[in-house]
């Protein structure tokens, strides 16, 4: 009899899990507690892959020899909770496609520049002409492309969602950009749960592989110090010390070494600014090198990259002022490296979900920001952190006014930056419909 699969969640990483596990001949089983987009139950009826939504049918998951979880089903789920006390096996999507191929992986994690530094490092991969797919969070499934192509090598963004549900998987190049406050909530608010979780990304990895990380990170340094020694290779990347092997800033030229290679990216030449792209770029640069592409073609690569949509872009300009949709930035740490990067008086737009933010990070930018327009259902907390230390806070509750207020307080040479620190959905459908609207208005009243 085949071993019984039950994937639980019918999002992308959900359906392409279930196609994975068809092709492999398990029998399979997909369940949602919510509504399931048409597009994946075509995919679903086209590989005749039997499925529920609207609710979990308890006795028929219970069955499963093992679940594959959606890493947006938090633990405490009760369905997830019910399969822990029969002791069901529970696993990610990454643990369960890395079984099915033997190509190699780049793996990329951190609170904040996985987006950034996966699709840099793909490109970088591309360019060099590897045989090689993109995915995690960013666009197909690793299942599904496991399925259904055959790359030798991955570049993979992870959430620490993903990482809690891996056991035997490997990745061969693991990066950990940084860890900061986020998504507190599904650890326990426990800040040690979470850089635990984040650390996971090194799990099984032996002497020929190699563990990439930010050294000027506080709280990857101390788990550092805190580990065990590991087997992998260590590739340290900083703007602060000088490592005899890893990635370092002299004179606005990153430096890197990996065993006797060299490379050096003129940071003038690069098209994304920012000391937090210097690092995205440093990271996808070392991840490149220990893949072994050559380093003259990492430097075309990095200095021609044009940046990801919704992180620090720039959407336009109207009467001489410049509009930056960093709508992505949906914690603190993300907008104090866009306030950091920004060189021209600012007229921020933030708010929005309140995450139990803490602003007070921000305040060494305050000579920098000219004016904060408020834009959400709930501005309170967010006018309260600034109200007496920035000239102009205004409150708006939506889009329309926070612009218009926006490009009234801006003169020519300001520059209107949406970086939100907040979550989008009392007003938005998600982060990218804000941006979308953002760039959007900026198109509209351009003259
Ligand atoms: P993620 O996928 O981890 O959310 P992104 O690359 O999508 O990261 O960037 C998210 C936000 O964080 C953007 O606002 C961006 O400007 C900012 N950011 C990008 N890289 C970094 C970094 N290395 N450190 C801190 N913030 C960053």
């Amino acid at each position: 009899m085949s071993k019984k699969i039950v994937i639980l969640g019918g999002g992308i990483s959900g359906y392409g899990s279930a196609i994975l596990a068809k092709k492999e001949g398990f029998e399979v089983f997909l369940s949602d507690m919510g509504a399931i987009d048409p597009k994946y139950k075509a995919r679903l009826d086209e590989w005749g892959v039997p499925y529920e939504e609207g609710g979990h049918t308890e006795e028929r998951i219970l069955q499963a020899d093992e679940v594959i979880k959606s890493p947006g089903i938090p633990d405490k789920a009760p369905i997830v909770k019910a399969l822990a006390k029969k002791g069901v096996p529970v696993i990610s999507e990454i643990e369960f496609a890395g079984r099915y191929t033997a190509a190699k992986t780049i793996c990329i994690t951190g609170s904040n520049g996985k987006t950034t530094t996966t699709t840099l490092a793909y490109q970088i991969l591309r360019d060099a002409g590897f045989n090689v797919g993109l995915g995690g969070n960013i666009g197909e499934s690793f299942a599904y492309q496991v399925a259904t192509e055959s790359f030798d090598w991955y570049v993979l963004e992870l959430s620490s969602f993903q990482l809690d549900g891996m056991r035997d998987f490997r990745a061969d190049v693991a990066v950990l950009m940084n860890i900061t406050p986020d998504h507190l909530d599904r650890y326990n608010h426990s800040m040690e749960l979470y850089a635990a979780s984040k650390m996971g990304i090194t799990r099984n990895q032996g002497l020929d592989d190699s563990f990439i990380f930010c050294a000027d990170d506080p709280v990857t340094q101390k788990m550092l110090t805190e580990s065990e020694p590991r087997l992998h290779r260590r590739l340290p990347f900083t703007v602060k010390s000088r490592p005899v092997q890893g990635a370092r800033l002299e004179d606005g030229v990153i430096r890197a070494k990996v065993g006797g290679k060299t490379l050096k990216i003129d940071t003038a030449k690069m098209h994304i600014r920012g000391i937090h792209n210097i690092y995205n770029a440093m990271a996808a640069g070392l991840a490149a090198m220990a893949a072994g592409v050559k380093p003259e073609s990492i430097s075309r690569t990095v200095e021609s990259f044009e940046g990801v949509e919704h992180r620090l872009q720039r959407v336009g300009e109207i009467d001489g002022v410049e509009y930056v949709n960093d709508s992505k930035a949906t914690n603190v740490d993300a907008v104090w490296y866009a306030l950091e990067s920004v060189t021209k008086p600012v007229v921020w737009i933030a708010g929005g979900t309140d995450k139990g933010n803490d602003y007070e990070p921000l305040y060494e930018f305050v000579p920098k920001i000219k004016a904060l327009v408020c834009m959400g259902v709930n501005n309170e907390k967010l006018v309260k952190a600034f109200r007496g230390r920035v000239d102009e806070v205004h409150s708006t509750a939506t889009l329309d006014d926070a612009m218009a207020r926006a490009r009234k307080l801006a003169r020519p040479g300001d520059v209107v930056l949406l970086s939100p620190a907040c979550a989008s959905f009392d007003l938005f459908d998600n982060y990218e419909h804000r941006g979308r609207m953002f760039a959007q208005w900026v198109d509209k009243n351009k003259s």
